[in-house]
């Protein structure tokens, strides 16, 4: 199976300069690895990165968010657009993004829309400290797979990365303890074994390779640490 990592660079970097110098590092290193690897970067350093030259094709693009129509919709990108420009992958679901108030119902109107366009989804679930500490965490997840999975068929799976970020994790230093994420993934199996599974919250070079060995992991989504090439580098290595 090959392993997929992505990097989610958040609203990072403010330059294009920077944004064209860390994608050009990590393209070299690409080149001799045997992972998947998606950038995310913001919508706008989208283009300027797609039209860079002799990208390994292990190397894909994908965007943070999309819009589920076209048309009299002000600031929205839609996913016909961003296919079009050559994106493979979009990330839906983000908890920084459901704090935004964006809720399962648009976030499964987003997930029919992206795969419409021939989009693959990067579907982020997770609970937060509170529910957590609740003991809610899979009454959480199976809630978000049901909404934000309405409709989507099974042949259509094989075109969603799920994402188990538990929102406690990202960008705290906090990951999740690997014994914790062992049960979560087999909790998710028991739902559908054909979930694709992907781990998120502050991973980074020092504790990247213990969640690889969970078993049906099948890659990490990785957001501060990404924007460090030293880090991230490592990674994909
Ligand atoms: C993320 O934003 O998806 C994420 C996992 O962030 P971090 O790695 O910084 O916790």
């Amino acid at each position: 199976m090959k392993l997929t990592i992505i990097a989610n660079w958040k609203c990072n970097p403010s330059t294009l300069k920077e944004a064209k110098k860390l994608f050009s590092l990590i393209k070299e290193r690409a080149k001799n690895s045997s992972k998947e690897i998606i950038i995310c970067p913001p919508f706008i350093y989208l283009l300027p990165l797609i039209s860079c030259k002799n990208k390994p094709k292990n190397l894909k693009l994908g965007a943070q968010n999309c819009f589920f129509k076209e048309g009299p919709f002000t600031g929205e990108i839609s996913p016909l657009m961003l296919r079009n420009l050559g994106v493979d992958y979009v990330i839906l679901g983000h908890s920084e993004r459901r704090k935004l108030a964006e809720k399962d119902e648009m976030i499964n109107e987003k997930v029919k829309a992206a795969l419409k366009s021939k989009l693959k989804v990067i579907l982020c679930i997770g609970e937060t400290d509170e529910e957590r500490k609740l003991g809610k965490t899979f009454e959480i997840l199976k809630f978000q797979l049901e909404k934000d999975l309405f409709e989507i068929s099974e042949n259509q799976l094989k075109n969603i990365l799920l994402a188990y970020e538990p929102v406690w994790a990202i960008g705290t230093k906090n990951p999740c303890q690997v014994e914790d994420l062992k049960k979560v993934v087999i909790f998710l199996k028991s739902i559908n074994k054909k979930f694709k599974i992907l781990y998120g919250g502050s991973v980074n070079k020092e504790n990247f390779s213990q969640y690889l060995k969970v078993k049906d992991i099948s890659g990490l989504l990785v957001g501060g640490a990404s924007l460090n090439h030293n880090e991230f580098l490592a990674m994909i290595s």
